[in-house]
């Protein structure tokens, strides 16, 4: 009789027991259901069998995925292939042992892809095998565009808004490098504005500077292709460079900035014997291997100086060709 009702009571704390872990278990999982319901972020679970086993709603909203459909599903079924093959290559570098410190791509969202970082890694079992995949990415969006601004800003002269010197000199050391590859001609236009500091003297520095931004759009107006580079070189002076362009096409591409600057008809009565706003321009084309980016800008520098001995509104232009460059042999 005793032992029936210690038994009784043995049960009774049991249940008690099992009523107080299961409240405790409700609570958790609210806890958890609400954090990962509400923070903005990209955050998921997948099997090994890589079907997702929880995800965040807002990652998958992000997606334009319903977070209820996605969970049982794989990446194939969910996202664009292209999207989808990165994600199981990760997938593959986790379940291998790898803990990937940062992944990272871009989602391509209505207007503008988003772009996100983050990490992923394995779930251990008792055994030590990945038993699941976890990930969590954040969105860096903003960061990657402030990122971009910068850099823009950095390589942008800010009076005209051509490329700066820095983006001039890093630009034309790869054109430079790259013409030496494919054996095409390279073509380094200098120009610079006729008299200009007789320019600023007379009608002052603003409209110097008005005047200059107006060349710079005349510059502006003459590169066509992705790979030509309209840049302020410094000062009143003006650089174009254009790849695969031979010495005739270059020589007209000057031609027509020295009339097009002509035309502008900007007043410049210290001009001597022009009356109007020139610029004089230095043409250097090579071709071959072994120039560096230093002898090109000599050779257009010198250009430029016979340019503006000969009366200046006017171009000269030189052409040099050496033996091209053995490529892919050492030594
Ligand atoms: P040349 O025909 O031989 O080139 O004569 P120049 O007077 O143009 O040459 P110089 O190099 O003696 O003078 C360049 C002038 O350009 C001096 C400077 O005041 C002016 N300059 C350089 N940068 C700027 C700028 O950003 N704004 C203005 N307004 N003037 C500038
Ligand atoms: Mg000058
Ligand atoms: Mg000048």
């Amino acid at each position: 009789m005793g032992d029936e009702r210690e038994d009784d009571d043995e049960t009774e704390i049991l249940r008690r027991r099992v009523a107080e872990l299961e409240q405790e278990l409700t609570r958790t999982r609210s806890l958890l259901e609400t954090i990962f319901a509400r923070i903005p972020a990209v955050f998921y679970v997948k099997g090994v069998d890589r079907r997702y086993q929880y995800g965040s709603p807002w990652g998958f909203r992000i997606f334009g995925v319903d977070p209820a459909y996605a969970i049982g599903r794989t990446d194939a079924e969910l996202f664009p292939p292209a999207l989808a093959e990165r994600f199981a290559a990760s997938d593959r570098r986790v379940l291998e042992g790898q803990e990937m410190a940062s992944v990272s791509y871009a989602v391509p969202a209505q207007g503008q892809p988003l772009h996100f970082a983050g990490v992923r890694f394995p779930i251990p079992g008792p055994d030590g095998k990945a038993i699941a995949i976890c990930g969590f990415a954040v969105d860096v969006t903003e960061r990657i565009e402030l990122a971009r601004k910068l850099e823009k800003l950095a390589t942008t002269d800010a009076l005209t808004g051509l490329a700066n010197r820095r983006r001039f000199d890093a630009h034309f050391a790869a054109e430079v490098a790259r013409a030496a590859r494919s054996g095409e001609p390279l073509t380094l236009v200098l120009c610079d504005v006729d008299h200009f500091k007789r320019y600023n003297d007379r009608y002052g520095h603003q409209r110097g500077d008005a005047c200059l931004v107006e060349v710079a759009r005349a510059l502006e107006g003459l590169v066509r292709r992705p790979a030509d580079l309209a840049a302020r070189y410094g000062g009143e002076e003006f650089a174009l460079v254009l790849p695969e362009t031979s010495q005739e096409g270059a020589t007209k591409i000057a031609e027509r900035l020295r009339s097009v600057v002509r035309g502008l008809g900007f007043e410049h009565e210290d001009n001597a014997g022009h009356g109007v706003v020139t610029v004089s321009a230095g043409v250097a084309t090579v071709t071959g291997g072994g120039w560096t980016v230093e002898e090109v800008i000599e050779l257009a520098d010198r250009a430029l100086y016979d340019a503006k001995a000969g009366g200046r509104d006017r171009h000269v232009s030189v052409y040099e060709e050496r033996p091209p460059a053995s490529v892919g042999r050492g030594g």
